[in-house]
């Protein structure tokens, strides 16, 4: 079968290597770091129920909800199944709630009204002037481990993985792509690796890693403040009943509650540092949903970059869709051998990687069906015992 280089070691790497392997190609995949360093381990860890989308962004709504249901049977231990809540703190919430309420029941989300003492009662640390919620299926992912589970299971298909190796040029002859340069880093050499089709997974990066075969990526970074507070304030992820905005979102993670986000559109995706207003606007307007969070300790804050499809026609960043999109370099720039998969969100990389490689399968004449909806993860710690004798990261091909 083709061998397929994917760049790139997020989500979005990990769930294709899975489906590419699952179908039977031979995979590598090359990260310029550890795998998972980009921005799949430094996100909230919420497992969307797409409620958050259903108003303005319906398309993400609906591939959140579908992955948060495939993903509970495939990987359920990546998962803690505690449901979130949109609570209203003002009559524009309440009026909002009614329209939120339409769009979940539009997009297949299973949305409850609940009154103020119902939301009380169920998590006594939201704030007492809660009006009235929105209970939906929204959960806690651990964000890391949900990665490895593809990984893993990808490993024991037989892709190989090679963190600490940048992609650093791409290899086009005739208008093809032959495959990559290489900087290995740990072991201080480049090299060149053929393949018969390139993956471009790189995320918020993906411009440049495009920019290395001289093509434009329509990829806009879309970086956001996170801050970890001690303590687990509630056990249900909490949202703001609001149009999705800043500050408006609380998940509980192990003994930690996740504060987030902020979004600003940057040209660099590592040039990204958490401005402190944001920390003071996030952390402030979260302690309007749950005061615990205002006086608790402050035990980590970090940014990362959304892989942002860019929209000219958006009002504001948050109305960029958060939907996916996977580009034919042959068919748009006349560059056979590349393949890009932009945008998305973390609980929807099985999706995208079904997409991607169900054109991989088209461009290189396979009718192999997608077989990862149903077919469970193994436990992410067969990543580490299923290692090579001499350990990680595994020689190159
Ligand atoms: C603040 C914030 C909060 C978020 N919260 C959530 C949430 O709660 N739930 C959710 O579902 N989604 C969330 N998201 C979105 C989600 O995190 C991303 O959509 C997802 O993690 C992107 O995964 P990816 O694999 O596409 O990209 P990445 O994880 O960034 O992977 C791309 C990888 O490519 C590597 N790379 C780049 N260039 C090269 C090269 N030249 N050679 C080799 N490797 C290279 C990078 O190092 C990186 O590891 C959030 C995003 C942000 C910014």
């Amino acid at each position: 079968m083709e061998h397929i280089i994917i760049i790139g070691g997020g989500g979005a790497g990990a769930a294709l290597a899975h489906d590419l392997t699952l179908r039977g190609f031979e995979v590598s995949l090359f990260e310029k770091g550890e795998l998972t360093s980009g921005t799949t381990g430094r996100h909230h860890g919420l497992l969307h129920s797409g409620a958050r989308y259903a108003v303005h962004d319906r398309a993400a709504a609906v591939e959140c909800i579908e992955e948060n249901r495939i993903l509970r049977t495939i990987a359920p231990q990546a998962l803690e199944q505690n449901d979130g809540l949109f609570v209203a703190l003002s009559q524009d919430d309440e009026e909002y709630g009614e329209t939120l309420l339409d769009a979940c029941r539009t997009s297949g989300i299973k949305a409850k009204k609940i009154s103020a003492a119902e939301a009380r009662a169920l998590e006594p640390a939201l704030t007492p002037e809660v009006r009235g919620a929105l209970q939906v299926p929204d959960a806690t992912m651990d964000a890391w481990r949900l990665a490895m589970y593809f990984f893993a299971t990808a490993r024991r298909s037989g892709a190989t993985f090679h963190p600490f190796c940048e992609v650093q040029g791409i290899d086009t002859r005739a208008g093809r792509v032959t495959g990559v340069e290489i900087i290995d880093y740990t072991a201080g050499k480049t090299r060149t690796v053929k393949g018969d089709l390139v993956v471009n997974a790189a995320g918020a990066w993906a411009g440049r890693v495009a920019a290395l075969a001289g093509i434009d990526v329509p990829i806009q970074p879309g970086p956001g403040v996170l801050v970890a507070v001690e303590g687990r304030v509630t056990n249900m992820v909490i949202n703001r009943m609001h149009p999705a905005g800043e500050g408006d979102i609380i998940v509980p993670q192990r003994g930690l509650s996740i504060l987030g986000t902020s979004l600003w559109l940057a040209d660099d995706p590592e040039d990204i540092s958490p401005p402190k207003e944001h920390v003071d606007r996030i952390t402030a307007l979260c302690a309007r949903m749950v005061p615990a969070v205002g006086e608790a300790a402050v035990r980590s804050v970090w940014s990362a970059a959304r892989p942002l499809i860019r929209d000219a026609e958006a009002s504001s960043p948050q109305q960029i869709s958060r939907t996916f999109e996977c580009y034919d370099h042959k068919v748009i720039h006349g560059v056979e051998g590349i393949v890009s998969l932009l945008g998305g969100k973390a609980t929807t990389v099985r999706a995208m990687a079904e997409k991607t490689a169900g054109l991989i399968c088209h461009k290189t004449g396979h009718e192999i069906p997608c077989r990862t909806r149903t077919t469970p993860l193994i436990p992410w710690r067969c990543f580490f015992s299923d290692a090579p004798r001499g350990g990680l990261p595994r020689s190159a091909p």
